[in-house]
């Protein structure tokens, strides 16, 4: 529970505000960007929420702080805002909410489907949205994009009876998972899903491509608004950021609008526009390592 008394001192006054347990991890700003602001090393709230929706929006980002570093002053109405989630991103496809610290507050993401619905990366286990999950008709597969984000992947697996999917080489994270993913071939799972492997971030990262729409990147790419262009961490590159090119490079020719990501900005682009982004992105990264701009 965030604790005002270590409230950071970049918060405006007021209700909400940002405690000193912050881990930095972008969730706040990305679900209430009129609230809360990058204040260098951690989040501040840079205005308070000025009506209903705004305060809704910000008591969403108090409930998925992975770190409950976000508190108010005055009793709010949070027990209400706990049915959102899941969050409605666009047709079937959502956002959970209730990031965990063990993934570092990466987002996960939820699918419904005729043929069985589909986790992607894990939020913390809480009772709200595994009852959620189950009016949605349960869980089938929980695709694990790398080993970074599995948080409670395993409590979920083992309450819907759903198989964990993660590569091989990055499966010590979670070892008991059903499906292990080897090589570098994509893998179909019915007519709509496609899990494709891309060494990079970590050994066996992989990405998931859903209806050639949705592009679920874990930490492989994401949209910096600031530039408004896509773009790839290199200073948070574990394994290698030439097979991260390269895997990059082999995602042009597919076709999707949105990218979806574990740890930075979501983003919609017609499929002209995302394949441009990712062409431009693609030769960025192939550029010498001097001329690379962490954004
Ligand atoms: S969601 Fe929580 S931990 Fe993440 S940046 Fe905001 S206040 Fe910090």
């Amino acid at each position: 529970m965030a604790d005002q008394k270590r409230a950071v001192p970049e918060n405006v006054a007021g209700n909400f505000f940002v405690d000193f347990t912050c881990i930095n991890c972008d969730t706040c700003r990305q679900l209430a960007p009129e609230t809360f602001a990058d204040a260098g090393n951690n989040s501040c709230v840079s205005h308070q929420p000025a009506n209903s929706d705004e305060e809704r929006k910000a008591l969403r980002a108090l409930l998925s702080c992975p770190t409950a570093s976000i508190g108010t002053r005055r009793k709010s109405k949070t027990q209400e805002v706990v049915a959102d989630f899941p969050l409605t991103i666009e047709a079937d496809v959502f956002y959970c909410g209730f990031n965990s610290a063990k993934s570092y507050g990466a987002n996960s993401f939820f699918v419904r489907h005729k043929d069985g619905n589909w986790l992607i990366d894990s939020p913390r286990f809480v009772k709200s949205l595994v009852e959620q999950f189950k009016r949605l008709g349960g869980i089938k597969y929980i695709f694990l994009s790398h080993q970074d984000d599995v948080a409670d992947a395993g409590k979920y697996a083992s309450t819907f009876g759903a198989s964990r999917i993660i590569h091989n080489e990055d499966a010590q994270a979670e070892p008991d998972s059903e499906i292990v993913i080897k090589g570098e071939k994509p893998k179909q799972f019915g007519d709509e899903f496609r899990v494709i492997p891309v060494p990079g971030h970590t050994r066996g990262h992989m990405v998931l491509l859903y209806k050639d729409r949705y592009l679920f990147a874990g930490d492989h790419v994401f949209f910096d608004p600031a530039s408004k262009r896509l773009t790839a961490s290199r200073r948070h590159c574990w394994y290698s950021w030439q097979h991260q090119t390269e895997s990059m490079a082999s995602l042009i020719g597919l076709s999707f609008e949105w990218v979806l990501p574990g740890h930075g900005q979501r983003v919609h682009f017609d499929k002209k526009e995302m394949r441009k982004q990712m062409k431009d992105l693609v030769e960025r990264m192939r550029a010498p390592s001097q001329h690379w701009q962490e954004e």
